[in-house]
């Protein structure tokens, strides 16, 4: 009798553990919550199981995000959210770390990946602060130029250009 539930449920509902579950907090979706002592629910987002849970409609989940990845099967809610995620799959990033090649689909993002550091221009000897990805290792043999005394034919790669 209690089978006859729980399969039925796991045609019409996802399943999401509470850690997933918080994603979309903001959505107006409506999730109800579950719990089971024998079955274990398997969450569609990140895969684990588990025994206490949330479900949706899958309807309404659907009708939420209507934008579906043909490749990986996530959802979104525009289009633009859609367009932006597939970068994840081409690895056509607009913007890249010079560093650790990290993509980000804004330039907002990429610069917030950097951290300010304070360097010393080996040409001027002035102090400035350049954006460093954080995996970068710094030593002694390091040369930077401050923004003045990079020229055009060299490649600006400390400091930001937009
Ligand atoms: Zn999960
Ligand atoms: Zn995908
Ligand atoms: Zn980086
Ligand atoms: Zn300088």
């Amino acid at each position: 009798m209690a089978e006859a539930n729980v399969n039925s449920s796991e045609e019409e509902f996802y399943c999401f553990c509470y850690q997933c579950r918080l994603k979309f907090i903001n959505s107006r979706l409506f999730f109800i919550s579950i719990s089971s002592d024998e079955t274990k629910f398997t969450c569609v987002k990140c895969g684990i199981t588990f025994a206490l849970g949330l479900i949706v409609k899958k309807s309404d989940f659907d009708d939420y995000y209507p934008h579906c990845c043909e490749v990986c099967g996530m959802r979104f809610r525009t289009s633009n959210q859609l367009f932006h995620h597939s970068y994840h799959h081409s690895n056509n990033w607009p913007f890249k770390c010079y560093f650790c090649q990290k993509g980000f689909p804004f330039n907002c993002r990429y610069k917030r990946h950097l951290s300010p550091k304070t360097v010393q221009c080996c040409k001027c000897s002035e102090s400035f602060l350049g954006n460093f990805c954080p995996a970068r290792v710094f030593d002694e043999n390091d040369e930077f130029k401050c923004e003045k005394c990079s020229n055009d034919n060299e490649p600006l790669d400390l400091t930001l250009t937009s």
